[in-house]
Formats: structure tokens, sequence, C-alpha cells
């Protein structure tokens, strides 16, 4: 999500005539796009924007502006004003659009400028993006959040839950289309609960239905899907949807029904082994990946042994794994029994090792077979390799010329590990 907002960012940026450096001293304007989910995300924004201070001495026409959901944060406001004066800019994560006019009344005043939407959050329809890839896109099919996990500061920081209108996401992906895209992640902290807000009856998977029939989409992959709000008729698509990237990412957080419940996840173990269950006997060869918190206030070794079961019970083929971070004002932060960072380190290590195998055997499934790779980029390594994607998301190194950049090729793998494969191209 703000990967995409920076994006946007730039775009406006680039309206007003502003390029892009890699080189901080040369920058007429910086401005860093914070995430609040993580505490230690937070702490390096403060080292970064201290490190600042000295280019500001050196150079006082310089701009430096702050936003993203950090700043929606009423504690984190009162430090960057009161501690880091050298900041001119703050803004949320629900006004980029105001960009120039911020910029502007800097400019004019020399005074901190301070925009923070707290309500009545509209969506912008008018802002487009400079998009990293012509062939791959991330779209914004709804904003915001509902759910209140108690561990989670998004609905504090992004809003309620908003749909955008089909109309607009499809001429989006259309225009996308017409100029190259192959493959577009439709975005949402809850995509499975997209339409609620709408005034009509359509729903997620009408949505992936009307984006089906767009031209010169390949491929659609969504995130992140909440397991209380997926539906029949979304995992039907997985039968027989071709676009429909063989993938589900589901976040589990915990495989302990007590851990769940202090969560307020809003589904059991239970439910979501019967949700995994109708994925895979609908398509059994889906890669299914998960989100998963260690150390959540109050878990135990035996609520920890739960996950491990059912980490094992789905054979999950790769996890996003969190060591719990206390997020101030969310429920968890005060609950009582904070679990000690020993024991979640050593949790975490255990989780890695049940973990790790079921990748090696998803990909294991894939050696001498071909697969279809979204060519993404040249190798960091070794310029004669390029690396891409296949339609369940694993990342694929082969040799060929970088002119193939953007193309869907046939690659043979010939050799896999736990993360990646190796192959050629055919
Ligand atoms: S559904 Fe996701 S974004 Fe919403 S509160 Fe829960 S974890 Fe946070």
């Amino acid at each position: 999500m703000n990967e995409h907002d920076s994006e946007k960012i730039s775009w406006v940026l680039e309206g007003m005539n502003y390029e892009s450096t890699d080189i901080s001293e040369e920058a007429d304007l910086i401005i860093f796009n914070t995430c609040a989910v993580r505490k230690t995300a937070e702490e390096k924004v403060y080292g970064q924007i201290g490190e600042l201070k000295r280019l500001k001495r050196e150079n006082s026409n310089l701009v430096i502006a702050i936003c993203g959901c950090m700043m929606q944060r009423e504690e984190v406001l009162e430090i960057v004003t009161t501690k880091h004066r050298h900041v001119d800019i703050i803004f949320g994560t629900n006004n980029i659009h105001k960009l120039p006019q911020l910029i502007n009344n800097y400019e004019k005043t020399g005074k901190t400028v301070i925009d923070i939407v707290e309500e009545n959050r509209e969506i912008d329809e008018n802002i487009e993006a400079n998009r990293k890839y012509s062939f791959k896109s991330y779209v914004n099919i709804m904003y915001g959040c509902n759910n209140f996990c108690t561990y989670c500061i998004v609905p504090y920081t992004r809003g309620r839950e908003r749909s955008r209108e089909p109309e607009n996401i499809l001429e989006e992906i259309k225009k996308l289309a017409e100029t190259g895209c192959k493959e577009i992640t439709l975005l949402g902290q809850n995509v499975n609960s997209y339409g609620k807000t709408l005034e009509r009856d359509y729903s997620f998977a009408d949505l992936i239905k009307d984006i089906d029939k767009i031209d010169g989409i390949e491929r659609i992959r969504f995130m992140t899907s909440h397991p209380k709000d997926i539906s029949d008729e979304l995992i039907n698509l997985y039968a027989n949807m071709d676009k429909l990237c063989d993938h589900l990412h589901l976040p589990v957080q915990s495989g302990s029904n007590r851990m769940l419940k202090l969560m307020n996840r809003k589904y059991t173990k239970e439910d979501y082994l019967k949700i995994i269950d109708k994925v895979k006997s609908i398509n059994p060869n889906i890669s299914i990946t998960t989100d998963i918190i260690i150390g959540f206030p109050g878990e135990t070794e035996e609520d920890f042994n739960e996950t491990l079961e059912l980490v094992k019970e789905v054979g999950f083929d790769s996890a996003y794994t969190f060591l719990y971070s206390i997020r101030e004002g969310t429920p968890a932060a005060s609950m009582e029994e904070q679990v000690d960072n020993k024991v979640k380190n050593e949790r975490f290590q255990r989780l890695m090792d049940v973990l790790h195998p079921f990748g090696l055997e998803f990909n294991e499934k894939l050696l001498n077979k071909t697969v279809k790779v979204l060519v993404e980029e040249v190798s960091k390594n070794n310029e004669k390799i390029l690396s891409g994607r296949t339609d369940s998301g694993k990342l694929v190194h082969f040799e060929a010329d970088e002119s193939l950049i953007g193309e869907l090729v046939d690659v043979k793998i010939n050799s896999v590990k736990t993360f990646t494969l190796e192959g050629v191209l055919v």
C-alpha cells in the first residue's frame, strides 16, 4: 500500500516538474513515506530524519516532508513537531493530492505545514501513479479497515473501509492494459470485503470476473485477504479462471483459538482449515501463504505448539512471520503477559524449522516442469541473468537477453531452493 502511495507521490511531483535523484545532497525536496505497522520501522524513520539536520544546515532551501501512516498517530506528530523542527511539511495518508498546495504554502510562509485529515476521508480519483514497472501494477480497490484486530494500528491510521466504484477501477486497469501492463495486484487491507460500502450489490468476485474480461491483462493477484470474509464465490474462481494466479495469501496469525479470540480475528482454526480444504480441493496446485504473529501477549507454549500444528496441517508454501511488536493505542499494547523477546526469538526459530521444508517441497514439484514467468529485471549479481515470477509468485532466475523484460516466457526449471528456482528459457 505504501509502495503504491509513493508511486502516486512521485506522479504528483513530476507534475510539478520535480525530477528524482538518488543523491540526498542534490535534492530540493526529501519526502519520507512512513509505515506505522511495526515499531522498528518507526524508530528507523526518527533516525533518518535526524540525519537530515546536517543537510538542512548546508542547504536552507531544502524542504523536508513526512507523510504516511505514522503521521496519523498523535504521539508521533507530537515527537516530530517538537524534536524534529527541521521537518517542514507533514501530511497524512489521504492528502497526497494536496501536496502541491502544501509545498506552495510552505514556500510562501516558511512555516511548518501540517495537514492530516482525521474524518470523512474521500477517495480522490484524479490522482495517478508513476509506476515502477510498466508491465505490472498495483491498483487500489479500497482503503481503510473496519476490523480492529487488537494488535493492529491500521484502522486508526487509514480510517474506515471505503470501496472504490468498480467503473473507476476497471477504467484504470483498461488504461494500464493499453499501455502494456500484463499483471495487476489489487490492493486493499481486506479485499474480501470489497463492495460492502457500495450502494449496489457488487462483490470482490464480481470485480475479478470483470477484470478477467479486459484484453491484455494476463495475471490477476490481490492482497490482503481476511479469512472471515472470503467467499465461496471467490474460491470457486480458482477452478477455471486462468488469469487468476494460483496463489492465495491468507493471513492466519495463530493456530490457537484462544489467541485468535484475543486478536479479535473472528474465525477459529477450524474455520480456517475448512477454507484451505475448499481451496485445495478446487485447485490442488495452488500456493498458499500466510502471515503469523509470534509472541502475541499471553501466548503460551501450548498456543504456539497449536500454531506449529496448523502450519504442518496446511503445509504453507511460505509465510511472513512477525515477532509481536507493541503498537501504542491498540488494545493489545496494554494486555498483560507480554511475551519476553528471548522466548519470541526461540519460537521464531522453531517456526522456521517447521515452515521451510514445505517451501522446498512445493518448489520440488516444479523440477523439470516448464512454467510461465513474467520477466521482471536483470539480476543484481549477474547481468546475464534475468529474474521473474511464476503464476504462484515464485522467483525464477534464468539466462536470457534483457529485451525479454516485461514478457511472459516459458522457463524449464532445473534447480530449486527453498525460496528461488533456476531454469532455462525454452
Ligand atoms: S484486517 Fe488487517 S488491516 Fe484490518 S485491523 Fe486486521 S490486521 Fe489490521
